[in-house]
């Protein structure tokens, strides 16, 4: 949640001239805002499991963050969290089985499917990449890049669809030629993910 906070915070501006092209210019800001108050709510949780930490701060973005990246963040770290419950430690399976629930929590809240030009565009493949490289026999640093180059293939891939959720599906054909800002924020997010696996090994 450090990795991910330093990491979206660094990135505001660029996240925030995403969302100005295709939606209303508060993605960085939002996610910052998120993603620095998770870190003020795990300040003093070393102790606790991560499943547990991982389900307060997707509380913790809920009530911090009002666009929609809020809820589906939180979801999405929530179902992680759940995911994990009390284990102490954290290997390959398991993290794929967390992600695969977070993904499955966005989906089923924001319905959007592959191609709609969401955040489920990067994070469908990274989730697949992870899950596959894991199952493998990868090691956990090995999947997790194979997971980002999967998030950051997926972002830009976004840039030719037309918007078919959120804010930007306002635009209609307007919206294409524009990556989409919760796409990249999302691999921004999973590269936080294999930077903060990678320190701690
Ligand atoms: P808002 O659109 O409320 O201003 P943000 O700017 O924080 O919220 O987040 C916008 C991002 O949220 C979009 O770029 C997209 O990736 C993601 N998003 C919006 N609606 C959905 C949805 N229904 N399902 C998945 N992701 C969505
Ligand atoms: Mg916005």
């Amino acid at each position: 949640m450090h990795e991910a906070f330093a990491a979206v915070a660094a990135e505001a501006d660029h996240l925030t001239q995403l969302d100005s092209a295709i939606g209303d210019g508060d993605h960085g800001v939002n996610l910052t805002r998120g993603f620095r108050a998770v870190e003020q709510a795990l300040a003093d949780q070393d102790g606790t499991p991560p499943g547990k930490q991982l389900i307060l701060a997707g509380k913790t973005l809920v009530s911090t963050v009002g666009g929609a990246s809020g809820p589906l963040w939180g979801t999405a770290l929530r179902r992680a969290g759940r995911a994990l419950g009390d284990a102490a430690t954290l290997d390959g399976p398991a993290l794929a089985g967390a992600l695969e629930a977070s993904l499955a929590g966005v989906v089923e809240l924001g319905a959007a499917e592959p191609g709609d030009k969401t955040m489920v565009d990067a994070l469908g493949p990274a989730v697949e990449a992870l899950r596959t490289a894991v199952d493998g026999g990868s090691s956990l640093a090995d999947a997790i890049a194979a997971a980002t180059d999967a998030a950051a293939a997926g972002a830009r891939s976004t840039v030719p669809m037309q918007a078919r959720k959120g804010r930007a599906s306002y635009l209609g054909e307007r919206s294409m030629g524009h990556e989409d800002p919760g796409a990249a924020s999302t691999t921004l997010i999973v590269a936080a993910l294999g930077r903060a696996i990678t320190a701690g090994d």
